[in-house]
């Protein structure tokens, strides 16, 4: 059976457990998961019988090419696309949508079009929670993301030049993912230079890269649409005692974090490991974020290795480990690799070093 075959059967059984006759389907990554469709306008209804990819005129030959061989059937819509889908409803009464992620209008258009008798039943995280373990085609393409992105790190770090300033920096990031096929990055790149280091999700600014200090690097790519994601830290000039330490907490925590990663242990226990560690040092409230998230079709997906998430970790899933501290005056430490749950405990898979790079 294709992917996308046992990816609608996958589907129809979560249907049938919520007994639910159809879904709509209208986030992006989940329309692009279930039908290979990637273009920006497309809803999916899947029914017991069938599957149909709603989408506009611009995307008639590559809506058909994308799903060649899937089964998915292509209706282009001429005007608005809920009322098209919903005019195909036919008998269907309980139909699925994705209560975590439509927007309030759309769900209004939707419940305007729908035939008498029908209504709209959440359909919850089904999709998300099946996306959670990868098949060796995603693994394959999350690899070759992730080592798209440290291949771009490496090269950037060539081109390094005191007095860059954060956005060159970026800039210069971005521009290699690019030569080395990324198609785009898979957030916008955080470069963050001294106290800037401090803020978890500093945005680059115009601060120069000159003199002494911490310089937090965190990017990611897009590659055959999965997402890597890494953080690693520099240090221009020679680091202080204090930063040192703070560094090596946080690379204990991390290298903690990845070895507590294997099958049956919950999200929540990894990210009790690392947090552990930071308490060792005195610094668990300088870690204001959780461990670590799981990625692919989105750099941020389930589960989210948070205090208490009880998912318990599966082989195939693709996740992140990227505790860090955030001491203001010193700056912040995070470092972060994208590793895979394997039967037997865990594969990193970013290839770059942990050691502080000193420049
Ligand atoms: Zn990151
Ligand atoms: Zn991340």
């Amino acid at each position: 059976m294709s992917t996308l075959k046992r990816r609608l059967k996958q589907l129809r059984e979560d249907m049938a457990a919520l007994e639910l006759d159809a879904a709509i389907v209208t986030a992006l990554p989940n329309v692009r998961y279930l039908s290979g469709f990637t273009g920006s306008n497309g809803s999916l209804l899947v029914t017991g019988r069938g599957a149909t990819l709603f989408t506009d005129p611009r995307y008639t030959l590559q809506a058909r090419t994308e799903t060649a061989g899937s089964g998915v059937r292509v209706v282009i819509a001429k005007g608005p696309i809920e009322p098209a889908l919903a005019g195909r409803l036919g008998k269907q009464k309980r139909v699925g949508f994705e209560n975590q992620r439509m927007s309030y209008r759309t769900w209004e258009h939707f419940e305007k079009a729908l035939p008498a008798g029908a209504a709209m039943k959440p359909l919850g995280a089904a999709l998300e929670t099946r996306r959670m373990v990868k098949s060796e085609e995603e693994t394959a393409a999350i690899r070759e993301s992730v080592n798209i992105n440290s291949q771009a790190f490496a090269a950037a770090l060539t081109r390094f030049r005191a007095g860059m300033t954060e956005n060159d920096f970026a800039a210069e990031i971005e521009y290699q993912m690019r030569l080395l096929g990324a198609e785009k990055p898979a957030f916008d790149t955080i470069v963050a230079f001294k106290k800037n280091s401090a803020l978890p999700h500093a945005r680059p600014g115009n601060t120069r890269l000159d003199g002494n200090g911490l310089l937090l690097v965190d990017m990611g790519t897009f590659r055959g649409g999965y997402a890597s994601d890494m953080t690693r830290c520099v240090h221009l000039g020679k680091p202080s005692a204090k930063t040192r330490k703070l560094y090596e907490a946080v690379l204990e925590a991390q290298l903690a974090g990845v070895d507590a990663v294997r099958p049956g242990v919950t999200a929540g226990s990894v990210d009790d490991v690392t947090r552990g560690v930071l308490r060792k040092h005195g610094l668990d409230k300088a870690f204001v974020h959780s461990t670590g998230h799981g990625l692919g079709l989105e750099i941020h997906e389930a589960p989210r290795l948070g205090k208490a998430d009880a998912t318990a970790l599966q082989a195939g899933m693709a996740i992140t480990i990227e505790p860090g501290a955030y001491v203001e005056g010193t700056g912040g430490v995070r470092i972060e690799d994208t590793v895979l749950t394997t039967p037997t405990g865990v594969s990193i898979l970013t290839p770059t070093a942990k050691e502080l790079v000193i420049l």
